[in-house]
This record gives C-alpha cells, sequence and structure tokens, in this order.
C-alpha cells in the first residue's frame, strides 16, 4: 500500500462544513483500507461559522426559516432538531421562525466538531491548520499549498472553499479614514461610531439591512441613509410560503429546449416562469407589484408588508426554481447570460433573498421616523476634509454629507485582481485558474474542477461556494452550498477509490 492520499480543504465556512461530512460520510461508507488525511487550512480562529454565521448581534437573522436550514440535504431540520435539543429545550425559549445567524454557526461547529470524530478513525485522518493559503504550485501531480508563514505541503487534491470575493471599491475609498470596507462583524466595525453621527452606507440590500438594524441595536440617533443605484430594498418574506412543485418550468421541458438548439434562450425560461406564476392565481400580480416604478423604498415596503400575509406563495415558485437553476443558468448562451446579469441579476436577487418580515418591520418604523432614508442614483462619493460627499444623479439634489461610510455592497460577482485575495491573485497570476466573464473562476459544470489558462479542468483542484459563481449563478445559499458540497464529495470519493485501485494494479 502507497501512503495514500492527501487532500486538503482551503477554507473553513459553511461549504466547508457540508462537505466535509460528506466526504467522511461516504469513505466510510467505501469501507475501503485507503488512508486518506484531510487537512482543513483556515485562516481565521474557528472552523464552521466563516463570514455569514460568526458571532455578532442576535438581530442578524437567517434569512430563509430556520427550520428549512440544514448542512444535511437529506434531513431539511437537522438545524432545527439540534436547536430544540440542544439551545431550546435549557432556555425554556419558544424557537423563532428566523433564528440569529450566530445559533447557525454554532451548529455548523457542532457539525463539524461530530464529524472530525468520524473522521480520527483509522483509515481516515483529519486536522485543522489554523493559516492562510497564499500560494500554489503544481509539481508532477501533486498540488503544493504554501501557507501565509511560509510551511509547504503536498496534496493529491485540493479543493477551494473560499467562500465571498471581497467586495468592490466603486469609489476608491479602500484607506480612507472613516470609511469601512467589510462590515462584518458588524459588533466591531460599528464600534468606533458614536450614536449621533450621519451614517451612509453603499448599497440597499441585506448588507445593508443587518447594519441599519444593527445600528438601531447599539441605539444609534444619527441619521442613517442607504445610498444605491436602484434604491432597491430587499423583498419581504411573505408568513405561508408553502412548497411549490414545478408544472411548466421543469427539468425535463428545459432539457427538451437544449436538445433542439444546444443551449436554451432566455425568453423561452421567462416564457416557462410566466407560465408557472400564471398557474397560480394571483401570484404574477403580486411579483409585478414589487417594482413599482416612481414609488419610494418606504412606500413598497409599506406595500409588501400589507401583502405578507397572502395566501398566494408566489416566493415558493422562486424557491421551488432551485432544483434546476444551475442547469437553465449552464444552458443559456453566452449573450443571454450577460443580457440576464446586465438587466435581471440585480433585481432577481431582492427578489430571491427576501428579509424576514420581523426585521422588515423595524426597517419599516425606521424609515417611517424618519431616522432611515434610502437614496436611490447613487453617482459618486468623495472623502474632503473628514467627512463623505455623496453625490446622486438627481440634479436638484445637492451632495449629502456622511461622517461615515459602511460599504454594505456585499460579496462581488465579479474578481477584480487587486481586490481580490493573496491565494486568488496568485491562482490567476500563474494560470491555474481565470476570470469567469460572469463571476468568479472558470470552473467545469459537471465536476467543479478548476480550468486552468490553457482550458485544462484540473480534476485534483476543485472548487465550491461562491467562487464558482459564473458556473452556477446561484451560490449564496446554504442549500445550494450542501447540495454541490455532496456531490463533489460523491466524486471526488469515488475518484480516491479509483486511484488506488490504479496504484494498487487491482485495474
Ligand atoms: C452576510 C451573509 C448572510 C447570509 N445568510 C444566509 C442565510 O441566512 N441563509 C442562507 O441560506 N444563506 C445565507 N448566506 C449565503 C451562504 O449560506 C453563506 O454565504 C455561506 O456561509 C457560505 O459559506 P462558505 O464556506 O462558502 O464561505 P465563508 O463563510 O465565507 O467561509 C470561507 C472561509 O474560508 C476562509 N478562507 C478564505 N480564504 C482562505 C485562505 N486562502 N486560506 C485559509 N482560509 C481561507 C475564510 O476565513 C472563511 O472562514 C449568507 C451570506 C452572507 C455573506
Amino acid at each position: 500500500m502507497d501512503q495514500g492520499v492527501k487532500m486538503a480543504i482551503v477554507g473553513g465556512g459553511a461549504a466547508c462544513v457540508c462537505y466535509f461530512h460528506y466526504l467522511v460520510k461516504y469513505l466510510l461508507q467505501m469501507r475501503s483500507p485507503i488512508r486518506v488525511e484531510v487537512t482543513i487550512f483556515e485562516k481565521e480562529k474557528q472552523v464552521g461559522p466563516g463570514l455569514a454565521y460568526q458571532k455578532d448581534y442576535p438581530i442578524l437573522r437567517l434569512n430563509r426559516s430556520s427550520q428549512s436550514m440544514s448542512a444535511i440535504v437529506e434531513n431539511p431540520s437537522h438545524f432545527w432538531s439540534w436547536y430544540q435539543d440542544h439551545i431550546l429545550s435549557r432556555t425554556h425559549g419558544k424557537g423563532e421562525e428566523f433564528l440569529p445567524r450566530s445559533v447557525f454557526g454554532q451548529y455548523l461547529q457542532e457539525v463539524f466538531h461530530q464529524t472530525m470524530q468520524l473522521a480520527n478513525r483509522e483509515p481516515l485522518q483529519a486536522k485543522i491548520e489554523y493559516n492562510e493559503i497564499v500560494d500554489v504550485n503544481k509539481i508532477n501531480r501533486k498540488i503544493e499549498l504554501i501557507t501565509q508563514s511560509g510551511e509547504s505541503s503536498l496534496f493529491d487534491f485540493v479543493v477551494l472553499c473560499t467562500g465571498h470575493n471581497p467586495s468592490r471599491d466603486p469609489y476608491q475609498l479602500k484607506g480612507t479614514p472613516r470609511y469601512n470596507h467589510q462590515p462584518y462583524p458588524l459588533h466591531e466595525t460599528l464600534e468606533s461610531i458614536r450614536p449621533d453621527e450621519e451614517i451612509g452606507m453603499i448599497g440597499s440590500s441585506l448588507t445593508a439591512v443587518d447594519t441599519a438594524l444593527a445600528l438601531q441595536e447599539r441605539k444609534h440617533q444619527g441619521r442613517i441613509r442607504m445610498f444605491s443605484r436602484q434604491g432597491l430594498l430587499p423583498s419581504v418574506r411573505i408568513k405561508h410560503a408553502q412548497p411549490h412543485q414545478l408544472r411548466f418550468l421543469k427539468r425535463e421541458v428545459v432539457y427538451q429546449l437544449v436538445e433542439k438548439k444546444g443551449h436554451v434562450l432566455l425568453k423561452e425560461l421567462l416564457r416557462l416562469l410566466k407560465q408557472e406564476f400564471n398557474s397560480l392565481e394571483g401570484s404574477r400580480e403580486m411579483l409585478l407589484s414589487q417594482k413599482t416604478n416612481g414609488s419610494t423604498a418606504m412606500e413598497r415596503l409599506r406595500q409588501e408588508l400589507s401583502q405578507s400575509d397572502t395566501r398566494v406563495p408566489w416566493q415558493s415558485i422562486l424557491t421551488a426554481t432551485n432544483d434546476i437553476i444551475e442547469e437553465m443558468w449552464h444552458h443559456l448562451n453566452a449573450y443571454d447570460k450577460r443580457m440576464f446579469m446586465e438587466r435581471f441579476h440585480r433585481y432577481f436577487m431582492t427578489i430571491r433573498n427576501p428579509m424576514p418580515i420581523v426585521n422588515a418591520e423595524r426597517i419599516y418604523e425606521m424609515l417611517r421616523s424618519g431616522q432611515l432614508i434610502v437614496h436611490k442614483g447613487l453617482k459618486s462619493i468623495r472623502y474632503w476634509e473628514g467627512s463623505f460627499q455623496v453625490s446622486l444623479s438627481e440634479k436638484s439634489t445637492l451632495p449629502i454629507t456622511s461622517d461615515w461610510i459602511i460599504n454594505a455592497t456585499g460579496p462581488a460577482q465579479y474578481i477584480v485582481e487587486k481586490q481580490a485575495s493573496r491565494l486568488v491573485q496568485t491562482l490567476l497570476a500563474k494560470g491555474f485558474a481565470v476570470k469567469d466573464p460572469f463571476g468568479g473562476i472558470q470552473t467545469n459544470f459537471n465536476t467543479g474542477a478548476v480550468i486552468s489558462r490553457d482550458g485544462y479542468a484540473d480534476l485534483h483542484f476543485r472548487a465550491l461556494g461562491q467562487i464558482t459563481c459564473g458556473t452556477y449563478y446561484y451560490t449564496g445559499s446554504l442549500e445550494m452550498i450542501a447540495k454541490r458540497s455532496r456531490k463533489l464529495a460523491r466524486d471526488l470519493s469515488h475518484m480516491i477509490e479509483d486511484k488506488v485501485m490504479v496504484e494498487q494494479g487491482v485495474c
């Protein structure tokens, strides 16, 4: 027997926890004598919570019902059961529908801990290295990873679970005093802000909502402004979202269209989606009413809140598309992908990732009291003599002054080399990865293998999570991450088995 197989997982957030769980499960199921050593590299101090589920204000909630968040695909209530057994029973609380994200982070730590226990049974072995991977080399058929502190190790397989692309810096403010480029954890970011100061945020999506809620939690008195191009807040999650069974936009229908021409057109998908909405009475009207031109963010939010009790589960139609969204995106032609990104992506995300009603109600109260204002038409921001001047496209409006600017644009879709992590910069510079024109780095659709500059999809080098958003489009939900992790783990465990059989001359 050779020295076995060495695998590295780079990044220890939710994607790592899900992938590691499935990898260990499949390897143990195979009952093969192969020795597999897994090393997890995480640059922060813990594995599990990552960016989204780290310790922070409890007001930062899950944006999906706690009863449907799970790292285990086959058991959608896995988190909810864990919460009931470990937290609810101790606190005698009543169990909220949208729990604090940090509670989900605790759950991820627990899933990881349990997997580690399983993973340290012969012939498996797993360890954590708290270090950042900053460089990569490919030596013969091995991948060398180099940490920030200069240690290097060779691996047969590497899975990138590095999480979110850093936010864009659209107004080149990085390094400016009183500008915060990355707001999480908010309990640290907001610490230096005085309660009476004027806060400006770039963006009006979920990150901006989190920031406004955290400021309110801190009893902030000063004005809070969200500046964005379209001034759109996320939709409000409706109360009675029962699962929807797709009747028109089905996998087999999409594949029939693909068979004819080799791809599918956006207008064909939109037609099917329209049919889907028409089949559920009132749902199309609900969807269209979300985009009332001319109305203010506050008016739209009021209208949405008044509709949140609807029995028309229009959002469930969008949720149901999760099962085929990756394939739809994959088979769209490049022209239509570009058009979608330019014309629909932003709006789609505001309705695709709605905020919990409890948060929406608070935001509405902040808007009504005048403490929070959502401005559209953001044109420029510059720092001048100790404060920020924000210009809007409305000609009659004078620049607005802010004491602080918080970048709440969230993770960027596209990689900008200068702003990318050291690891991504190195991968691009060495040609081990290339940027995807629709976001992240290019990966093979079927395998998640990272594609190099010469077009080679390296099956020993895979990626998961937002860095693959150009390939899979919708990577910003735990459900999608868990599903892809399971697929990748199954695939790699088979590959490990095959590799050893070949080396041992069994086949
Ligand atoms: C603020 C926020 C809230 C969200 N809320 C929800 C929600 O409520 N429900 C839902 O379904 N989805 C939500 N999502 C989407 C999705 O579930 C999360 O994005 C998910 O946590 C992504 O996990 P990840 O492991 O890919 O990334 P991350 O959580 O970012 O983890 C990546 C990890 O890799 C580490 N790392 C990065 N580079 C290196 C390196 N070079 N070397 C070593 N370590 C490295 C980082 O330190 C980090 O710990 C949210 C996303 C965000 C950003």
